[in-house]
């Protein structure tokens, strides 16, 4: 077996083993393999043992993998930074975007989604690790952006999704997603469909899966570190 196929072997256990200790649903849980930095190749290996979501950072590093890979049922998550004028090189591709949390960026997704005849799922970036390098809104500033995609036809909001601060202290971050679950039940009530909590990376996802997580966006412990 390779590396890759037995790292994503060892992870899914540990995934289905959380989930039977914890109550979840195994197939409540998207896992995004998140592959910015790493090679066709590797993303291929991974869809041929049946992984279909994959997360990029880049814009144009997801564009051109997009562009590369024709598979059919493939979905790709957009994770990192959105710079505005790129949103047009990604918008033919992308199914899910995580990290929108200004109402300029709603309005140009929904645009360029438009252009190519798309709805494109979002998800609303909060900042609850008090570290501004890592963006989101304010918890205060969710109802007016989840308000305003509502208006929007080729924006399909779907959840919420965040960052633990970058530390060892475990408290400090079950205390971050804990922060998002409850935002995002508090939120549901006049959303409905804001079921997904985009939460835990390779280093805490066991804690993300704790509080709920939906989508688990995991890159290093799948395709090995990055340089
Ligand atoms: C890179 C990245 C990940 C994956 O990080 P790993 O530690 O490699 O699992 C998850 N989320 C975001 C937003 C990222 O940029």
């Amino acid at each position: 077996m390779s590396v890759l196929k037995k790292q994503l072997a060892i992870l899914e256990e540990s995934i289905t083993h959380q989930c039977l200790t914890s109550g979840r649903k195994r197939e409540k849980i998207t896992l995004i393999a998140v592959s910015k930095t790493k090679p066709l190749e590797m993303i291929r290996e991974a869809y041929a043992t049946g992984q279909r979501h994959f997360g990029e950072n880049r814009m144009q590093e997801l564009q051109e993998k997009a562009e590369s890979l024709k598979y059919d049922d493939l979905q790709w998550h957009m994770i990192g930074t959105l710079q505005t004028n790129k949103i047009k090189f990604i918008a033919a591709h992308v199914h899910w975007i995580h990290s929108v949390f200004k109402v300029k960026q709603l309005n140009e997704i929904n645009k360029r989604a438009a252009q190519h005849n798309r709805v494109i799922n979002v998800l609303i970036q909060v900042n609850i690790s008090d570290e501004p390098q890592k963006g989101g809104c304010k918890a205060s500033e969710i109802d007016e952006l989840l308000i305003h995609a509502s208006t929007l036809e080729h924006v399909h909001t779907r959840g919420l999704m965040g960052m633990a601060k970058f530390t060892d202290n475990e408290t400090s971050i079950s205390n971050s997603f804990q922060l998002l679950q409850d935002l995002q039940q508090q939120h549901l009530k006049n959303h409905p469909n804001l079921t997904e909590l985009s939460m835990g990376m390779s280093n805490d996802y066991v804690l993300a899966l704790n509080k709920g997580s939906t989508m688990l966006r995991i890159g290093s412990s799948i395709f090995g570190r990055r340089i």
